[in-house]
């Protein structure tokens, strides 16, 4: 991998790398590009999923590389404006003294103390600040209300100065947001937020297509609206206090959004935009985009006496021209064929987005990368192939030109794990599918003297299948997703050493637990996304309008990515051990289930369950060993 690479950054190429578990891919692309700074001094983006991920790389990895090759390069991490400390926003804050609860003025009370002592501004390292606090936005920015260089507080602003910093660096860690935030800007040429680079590394890479729909896409949401009505009240509180008007305009948004909100229903929807449109809601959209001109014409009035309230202007313009898109576009128009995109709406319990998502984003993606510094690029993950074929992922983002690699796991599958199906299950559409399929892996859960991880495909099956097993299940700790914050969750079922834990999809990757403590993988259903999902919907339509078969062209190779990352929770180390049950019936009775079969490590593979009783007993013997 290290020698593919420094091979792609000496020719200014790209290529795509699926490293399997267990492999050292962080090292693997390390060592290349330390070298290439080195002796090249070439500078490197590494771009990575999540910012636990930046924090390991940062924090471990990087700077253990780093004093084993004896090297010094200057480097840098750089997270999403949101992370930081906004001193103007707290301070404004703190002033105005508008709160929901008591316990958010006390948290402020605390975050104030805290930005005495930090350096960085991170508050991700603020521990009186907990991830879903309601106080986030009132002391964070967004590229929306950030006032830039006309801040009062410019000069000691812990963006700029993180920005700043990485501007120096020769390594910056960043994420995918942060990438393709810098590249969709660069693409409009409004600025740069990441400093130039000879190469970017972009690992996780099977997240990225995802990531890269929605920046090139558009979006409306009610918290935009709601969050430049608050920043308008507080401008106003200095600035525009004898404008009684302002205020009452600002309400009148209020109102509208949440009287939106009423008329979407139900939270949790994802639906096209023309299935949604009722008369009631046309009306209601109507009255918001009213109300919206109404606060812009306000604002107008006041934009030239303070940079903030000009700010509120531009948001509010901004906001309005992308309602009065989505207003426009009740009837099925032309432009849906000039450029291919599907609009859509998501609920949420307070609150709804509408968005306009690109079909393809193989265009501007490999257009964003064309303008970009940067003239070598890697992209790799565990999962990035269907049966070692990377045509899907270079399809959607545009690298078809680029080398590719499979690197296989070096873990010994066929004598650590066994790949069981259970015999006898129903099609998962028959209603006796979650009943019979629980019944046959509680004795195995029962036999499994380490933890077992259990994936599920929808929060329905969880609640049920977590019903059912916490009467059933008396000897061994049931935790399921939602009763604690992931990494705590992960943390006390790594502790109890036989836990049970029933999670959804975002448990299916990035999990590491090592040893007994995970030991048995269940899942419950080919991971196939819903087909009325509005972005999956139209790619199928699309797909057939070109005379494609969008079930073995899109559905299949994307379950088999989330099948393999569900997985890939398994054998974690050469020491592991564990069976992988996959309890979908499709596998043996479909054709297409060798395909799935097909792209997973070469596990031993037994259809009978005392074989895997009896496999599960003999780790018993492993952990008596060990002790
Ligand atoms: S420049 Fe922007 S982020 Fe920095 S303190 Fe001012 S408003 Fe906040």
């Amino acid at each position: 991998m290290a020698q593919s690479i420094e091979a792609v950054i000496e020719s200014d190429e790209s290529i795509c790398i699926e490293a399997g578990t267990g492999t050292g891919k962080t090292f693997g692309y390390l060592v290349p590009a330390l070298k290439a700074w080195y002796l090249h001094d070439k500078k490197i983006i590494v771009s990575t999923g999540t910012k636990n991920l930046q924090d390991q790389l940062f924090y471990r990895d990087l700077p253990n590389m780093r004093d084993a090759l004896s090297v010094s390069p200057k480097i840098a991490l750089l997270k999403g404006r949101n992370n930081y400390l906004c001193t103007y926003r707290m301070d404004q804050s703190l002033d105005s003294g508008q709160f929901q609860s008591r316990s958010m003025v006390d948290t402020l009370a605390k975050v104030k103390s805290w930005s005495s002592q930090t350096q960085s501004g991170d508050l991700t390292q603020c521990k009186d600040l907990s991830d879903n606090d309601p106080l986030w936005p009132y002391v964070t920015s967004t590229n929306d209300n950030c006032l830039g260089v006309e801040c009062p507080d410019f000069a000691d602003c812990y963006v700029a100065k993180a920005r700043q910093k990485a501007t120096t660096a020769d390594v910056v860690v960043v994420n995918h947001h942060l990438l393709l935030a810098d590249m969709v800007l660069k693409d409009d040429g409004f600025g740069e937020l990441l400093p130039d680079a000879d190469t970017v590394i972009v690992d996780e890479a099977h997240q990225l297509t995802d990531i890269a729909h929605s920046f090139y896409g558009q979006r409306l949401t009610s918290r935009q609206l709601m969050e430049l009505c608050r920043d308008t009240e507080l401008e106003a509180l200095t600035t525009a206090k004898d404008d009684r008007q302002l205020s009452v305009a600002v309400r009148r948004v209020e109102g509208a959004v949440n009287e939106v909100r009423l008329e979407f229903g139900e939270s949790g929807r994802k639906v096209n935009w023309q299935l949604i449109a009722t008369t009631a809601l046309q009306a209601k959209l109507k009255d918001l985009e009213k109300e919206v001109t109404a606060l812009c014409e306000r604002l107008e009035r006041h934009a030239s006496r303070s940079k903030g309230l000009d700010s509120c202007h531009r948001r509010c313009e901004e906001s309005l021209q992308t309602l009065s898109l989505f207003n426009s576009t009740f009837s099925p128009s032309n432009d849906e064929k000039a450029y291919p995109a599907v609009r859509w709406v998501e609920t949420y319990r307070n609150g709804f987005a509408v968005l306009e998502t690109p079909l393809n984003v193989s265009e501007s993606f490999s257009r964003s990368r064309n303008e970009h510094a940067a003239k070598s690029w890697v992209f790799t993950s565990a999962t990035l192939t269907q049966a070692d074929d990377f045509s899907l992922f270079k399809k959607e983002l545009g690298l078809e030109k680029a080398k590719d690699l499979v690197l296989p796991s070096p873990f010994d599958y066929a004598s650590q794990a066994i790949l069981h199906i259970p015999r006898g299950l129903p099609d998962p559409r028959d209603r006796t599918y979650v009943e019979k399929w629980q019944a046959q892996v509680l004795p195995l859960i029962e036999a499994n003297p380490g933890g077992t991880f259990v994936l599920f495909t929808s929060y329905a099956a969880l609640n049920k299948v977590k019903d059912l097993w916490q009467e059933k299940l008396h000897d061994k700790k049931v935790f399921a997703q939602g009763e604690l914050p992931k990494n705590e969750l992960i943390e006390q079922f790594r502790e109890k050493g036989d836990a049970v834990l029933l999670a959804t999809s975002s448990f299916w990757e990035g999990v590491d637990v090592k040893g007994m403590a995970l030991s048995l993988v269940v899942i419950d259903k080919l991971p196939f996304s819903a087909p009325d999902e509005p972005l999956i919907e139209a790619k199928i339509q699309a797909a057939r309008k070109s005379g494609k078969n969008p079930f073995f062209d899109i559905q299949i190779p994307e379950a088999i990515i989330s099948l393999k990352q569900g997985a890939g929770r398994l054998i974690r180390d050469y020491n592991d051990s564990g069976v992988l049950v996959l309890c979908d019936p499709r596998l043996i009775a479909n054709k297409y289930g060798q395909t799935f079969l097909k792209s997973l490590p070469p596990m031993k593979r037994t259809r009978e369950q005392n074989v895997v009783i009896e496999f599960l007993s003999s780790l018993n013997q492993v952990i008596d060993n060990n002790d």
